[in-house]
Parts: structure tokens; sequence; C-alpha cells
């Protein structure tokens, strides 16, 4: 007589949700100096920001927001309207 539990096999579950690039060439990882190269992948305008194909997140005042929660500050000087 077994106690044991099998043939209950759960899916394997992968914690984070990876993006891969297809793009020819790569686009730059988010770690990367330009990797406001990737490709946008969804871009919303009306709102002000891009999300490019690395996982960074571009705003309008070119503040940048990174896949591990980083964010970058603006730095491209805005002038006086
Ligand atoms: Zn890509």
């Amino acid at each position: 007589m077994s106690l044991n539990h099998v043939g209950h096999l759960e899916e394997p579950v992968t914690a984070e949700h990876h993006t891969v690039c297809t793009h020819e060439p790569p686009c730059p990882q988010p770690d990367d100096l330009d990797r406001e190269a990737a490709r946008i992948i969804a871009a919303h305008p009306e709102q002000g920001w891009n999300l490019l194909c690395n996982g960074v997140v571009v705003f309008d005042d070119t503040g940048e927001l990174l896949p591990d929660g980083r964010v970058i500050d603006p730095h491209r000087p805005i002038t006086a309207a």
C-alpha cells in the first residue's frame, strides 16, 4: 500500500515573460547604451510612450522605464516651448 501521488505532473511554469527578439540584426538589450534603438513593438503616442522590443518603455520626454523596474531620467534637455 502506497500513499505516493503519481501521475500528477504540473506544467512547468516560467517565472518571467520573455519575449524573444526575432529582428535582424537583433535589438539591443535593456542594459545596452543604445537600448533606445530597439524596434517599437507597441506605440501609444496618445499616452506618450512606446514599448520597445527589449522591454524598455520610452516616454515622450526621453525618460525610460527598464524591464527590471529601473527608471531612467529624461536625458534630453527640454527647451522652452
Ligand atoms: Zn527585436
